[in-house]
């Protein structure tokens, strides 16, 4: 089942997610039904619960190799920096220039409830500390300069207001 990706503007991209206590047949379902949803967002490599309206910390990420599901992701350490363009499934057609660390050792349980500790260098490391910012509320805008947030804020309103305004 496609599931409904919140956008920007939805209070729920702004809460923060609880850790899961049990791997239930709920979680697997979840967990199933996002990973359909990112196969059909073309381009996309993420997607965190939150972005489906569950406050969960989980989220499912495909680099071309079918999808994976971290649950409970914390990252234990990065290190170097990086920056660049960054795009996110709750700002469709915005994209905004962000540092991030290089390489990150996330550590997380799989859906089958093994523990596992991942470790993720360039574009895989941009990927999982992004999505794990989704599990604190954070956005692309809140990580970018001012001005650059300021100029993504004014795009998205005319992309949003194009959608509504019916062509003359
Ligand atoms: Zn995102």
């Amino acid at each position: 089942m496609a599931l409904r990706i919140r956008t920007f503007g939805d209070p729920v991209l702004k809460e923060e997610s609880r850790e899961l206590e049990t791997i239930d047949a709920e979680v697997r379902a979840l967990v199933k039904d996002m990973s359909g949803t990112l196969s059909e967002s073309t381009g996309r490599v993420g997607l965190a619960a939150p972005q489906v309206g569950v406050l969960k910390r989980l989220f499912v990420y495909d680099l071309g190799h079918g999808p994976r599901c971290l649950i409970n992701p914390v990252i234990l350490e990065g290190e170097g920096e990086d920056t660049c363009e960054e795009g996110c499934l709750s700002f469709p057609g915005i994209y905004v220039t962000i540092p991030r660390y290089r390489k990150v050792r996330t550590s997380c349980l799989t859906p089958s409830g093994h523990r596992v500790l991942i470790e993720a260098d360039g574009f895989p490391a941009r990927v999982f500390q992004h999505e794990c910012d989704h599990l604190d509320g954070v956005l692309i805008i809140d990580r970018c300069d001012i001005e650059e947030r300021k100029r993504a804020l004014d795009e998205y309103r005319d992309i949003e207001l194009r959608k509504t305004v019916p062509d003359a």
